[in-house]
C-alpha cells in the first residue's frame, strides 16, 4: 500500500498503536488521529481496578511517543461519516486520507430488559465512566454488579475495598463458567467472597426500576446506591456498515494485514474479525494486547510493509491483587483440566480435538508462556 497520509479513527491501543507502528515503519505522510473520547489517550484496564479505586491518576498512553512522532491527536469529535477515501466528523471537520485505520472498540452492551438504559445505571468503558462510577460510589453504601465476566469481578472488588456491600448477579453457577469452564470460575467465585463480594449464582437479571430496584429471577427485589451493567459489549461497527464493508459476527471482517473489503481502508481491535494464520481462521478478541498487536499490523500494512497478525490473544486481568493470565484462541474448547498447585496458584488447560487451544494460569507463568507455544503449535495438553 503507498500511503500518503494517515487517518486512525479512535484512540484506544489499536488506534495509537496503529499511528505509532506507521512512524516507526517510515510512514511520512501526515498522521490525524480522531476520537470520540475527551480525555487525551488512556490505558483503559485500571478504569476497573486503580483507578476506580481512587489509588492512582489516569494512566496516559504513549504520551511522549505521540508529540516525538508528529500525530495529531483530535479529542472529543467522533467521526461520524466514512466515505470514499475521506471522513467527516460530527463538528463539520473533513479529513481526506489515502490510508483508514478504524479502531473504534467496543461499548457496552445494555441488556435488553426494562430499566436497563436509566441514566443513574451505570457502565463502564470510558475514563468518564469510572469517574462518575467513583463519585456515585462514594456517597453510597451498597453496589449490585450485574454480570460476572472480568470487567464485573474487578469491578466488584474495586468497590467492595472502597467500603461498598456488593452483590454480583452472576448468570451462570459460577462466574464465566460457559467461557472458563467450572473450575476457573470457582476459583473466581472464591476470590470474590475472600473480598466480601455476595455472589447470586445462576441469577437472570428481570428489570431495574429507577436505576437503583433490581428484579431478578430469583430474588425479587434487591435495593443499591448503585447498579454497574457489566453484561458484554458490542463492537461499534455503525461508521463501517454505513461505508458498506464486510461485516461477520458483528464485526469488520479483515485479512492477516488487518485489510478491510474497502481499499485503503484498515481495521484493528476489538472492531475487527481478523484472520489469524496461526490459528487458521479469523478471531474476534476483546484484549488490551491484542489491540496494540493489531494496531501494529495495522500501521506497518498503511506504510507499506508486509506485516501479519499471528499471536496466540492473551489477557491478564487482576482481581484484587490476584493476576489471572489467559491465552487462547477464545473460540471454545471441549476440555478443561485443572491443574491445582500446593502453593495456591494453579493452571487450567483447555482442549479441543486433543489440542491445547488455551491456557489459563494464576501464579504459573511457566505454564502460560509454555502454553502460548503449544497453542500456537496446536500440540496436545502437556499430562502434567
Ligand atoms: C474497564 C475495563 C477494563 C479492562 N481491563 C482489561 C485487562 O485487564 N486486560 C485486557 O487485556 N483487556 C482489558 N480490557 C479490554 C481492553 O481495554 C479492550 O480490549 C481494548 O481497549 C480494545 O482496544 P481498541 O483500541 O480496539 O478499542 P477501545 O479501547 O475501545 O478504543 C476505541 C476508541 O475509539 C473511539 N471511538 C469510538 N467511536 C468513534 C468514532 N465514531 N469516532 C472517533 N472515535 C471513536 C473511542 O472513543 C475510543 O477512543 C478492559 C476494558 C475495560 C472497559
Amino acid at each position: 500500500m503507498n500511503a500518503q497520509n494517515l487517518v486512525v479513527i479512535g484512540s484506544g491501543p489499536a488506534g495509537v498503536s496503529a499511528a505509532r507502528a506507521y512512524r516507526e515503519a517510515g510512514g511520512t505522510g501526515p498522521v490525524d488521529l480522531l476520537t470520540a473520547d475527551a480525555d487525551p489517550p488512556y490505558e483503559r484496564p485500571p478504569l476497573s481496578k486503580e483507578f476506580l479505586r481512587g489509588e492512582s491518576e489516569l494512566p496516559l498512553l504513549d504520551e511522549d511517543s505521540l508529540a516525538k512522532h508528529d500525530i495529531t491527536v483530535t479529542l472529543g469529535d467522533p467521526v461520524t461519516e466514512l466515505g470514499d477515501g475521506r471522513v467527516r466528523t460530527a463538528s463539520g471537520a473533513v479529513h481526506r486520507f489515502t490510508t483508514c485505520v478504524l479502531a473504534t472498540g467496543s461499548e457496552p452492551a445494555r441488556p435488553g430488559i426494562p430499566g436497563a438504559d436509566h441514566p443513574d445505571v451505570r457502565t463502564l468503558r470510558s475514563a468518564a465512566d469510572s469517574r462518575e462510577l467513583r463519585a456515585a460510589a462514594s456517597g453510597v453504601r451498597s453496589a449490585i454488579v450485574v454480570g460476572a465476566g472480568f470487567i464485573g469481578c474487578e469491578a466488584a472488588v474495586s468497590l467492595s475495598r472502597l467500603g461498598l456491600q456488593v452483590t454480583v448477579v452472576c448468570p451462570d453457577d459460577v462466574p464465566q463458567e460457559k467461557r472458563l469452564g467450572r473450575e476457573a470460575g470457582e476459583f473466581l467465585l472464591r476470590w470474590l467472597k475472600s473480598e466480601g463480594v455476595s455472589v447470586l449464582r445462576g441469577t437472570k437479571l428481570k428489570s431495574i426500576e429507577g436505576g437503583y430496584r433490581v428484579r431478578t429471577d430469583l430474588v425479587p427485589i434487591l435495593d443499591a446506591g448503585v447498579v454497574v451493567l457489566a453484561t458484554g459489549v458490542r463492537p461499534r461497527i455503525e461508521l463501517a456498515e454505513a461505508a458498506g464493508l464486510t461485516v461477520e459476527q458483528g464485526r469488520i471482517r479483515t485479512d492477516e494485514h488487518l485489510r478491510t473489503s474497502a481499499p485503503g481502508v484498515l481495521a484493528a481491535g476489538d472492531v475487527a474479525l481478523a484472520h489469524n494464520p496461526a490459528a487458521g481462521r479469523a478471531l474476534a478478541v476483546e484484549h488490551w494486547g491484542e489491540g496494540l498487536a493489531m494496531g501494529e499490523v495495522a500501521g506497518r500494512t498503511a506504510a507499506g510493509e508486509d506485516a501479519a497478525w499471528d499471536t496466540v490473544p492473551g489477557f491478564w486481568s487482576v482481581v484484587g491483587d490476584r493476576v489471572l493470565k489467559y491465552a487462547a484462541w477464545g473460540d471454545g474448547f471441549d476440555r478443561a483440566r485443572p491443574l491445582p498447585r500446593d502453593d495456591g496458584g494453579f493452571t487450567v488447560w483447555y482442549e479441543r480435538d486433543g489440542k491445547a487451544v488455551g491456557v489459563l494460569t494464576h501464579e504459573a507463568d511457566e505454564d502460560y508462556e509454555r502454553g502460548q507455544e503449544l497453542i500456537r503449535r496446536g500440540e496436545p495438553v502437556p499430562a502434567s
